[in-house]
């Protein structure tokens, strides 16, 4: 009780509440017992949940059929909903470009080496999923750029630019979330990428959107994630 002594009040409803809300970031191999084919939108990847080991969607089609110059392949269910999203930028002025879509689980596995390599594990863990743990292996999830820029992680803050900023304003009506928020890492596991989004639908992304809460405390307050029986 001694540590809660010089605790105010107000702070201490605000953690036990943060707590009840996402777990904190533990690294483990749970294997989700939700089918991605069914529910995408229901998953919960961190560090610690995973899919089904050599998970890949049965209906990646190139995300040119979205508008975009590109071949990078995405979820079909998500294609709609990406070209209204750049239809609608577009309409404003901004001009957006994917700089990554679809990522399988051996693929995620040479990216997240590639950053243990130049940052350290303990790092890494915090700018990388690890292989099978990556919302880009959902196939519904997508990085994007500014059309005229680099990639957005080189920049300081896309936010703060007029096509990050579009985004950030406009993406939840258009059916996705931004689950890896500024200053969220104790929520979400991971840095702030204002330039990911994950595809959940318009109804899902318009209710977590409102929450305030970053996706993860969402899920896990909205569909706990439950593991698959072993094989
Ligand atoms: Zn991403």
């Amino acid at each position: 009780m001694r540590a809660w002594r010089g605790v105010p009040a107000a702070l201490a409803v605000a953690l036990v509440a943060w707590a009840a809300a996402a777990p904190p970031c533990a690294i483990d191999e749970r294997v989700t017992a939700v089918d991605p084919d069914v529910h995408p939108e229901r998953i919960v990847l961190d560090p610690a949940w995973r899919l089904p080991p050599g998970y890949a969607p049965s209906d990646l089609v190139p995300v040119s059929r979205a508008g975009f110059a590109s071949d990078l392949p995405l979820r079909a269910i998500v294609i709609d909903d990406l070209r209204a999203l750049r239809t609608a930028a577009e309409a404003d002025g901004v001009r957006l470009a994917v700089q990554s879509a679809y990522r399988s689980e051996a693929y995620q596995d040479a990216v997240h080496q590639g950053w243990v390599r130049q940052l350290g594990a303990e790092r890494a863990a915090e700018v990388s999923a690890r292989p099978g743990h990556s919302e880009h292996q959902l196939g519904t999830a997508v990085d994007l750029r500014s059309a005229d820029g680099p990639p957005a992680w080189e920049l300081d803050d896309w936010a703060t630019t007029p096509e990050g900023a579009w985004v950030a304003e406009h993406a939840a009506r258009h059916g996705f979330v931004i689950p890896y928020p500024r200053d969220g890492r104790e929520a979400s596991c991971y840095d702030y990428e204002p330039w990911h989004l994950r595809w959940v639908g318009r109804a899902v992304a318009a209710e977590a959107a409102a929450s305030g809460l970053a996706y993860r405390a969402w899920l896990y307050r909205h569909h706990p994630p439950v593991e698959a029986a072993p094989p």
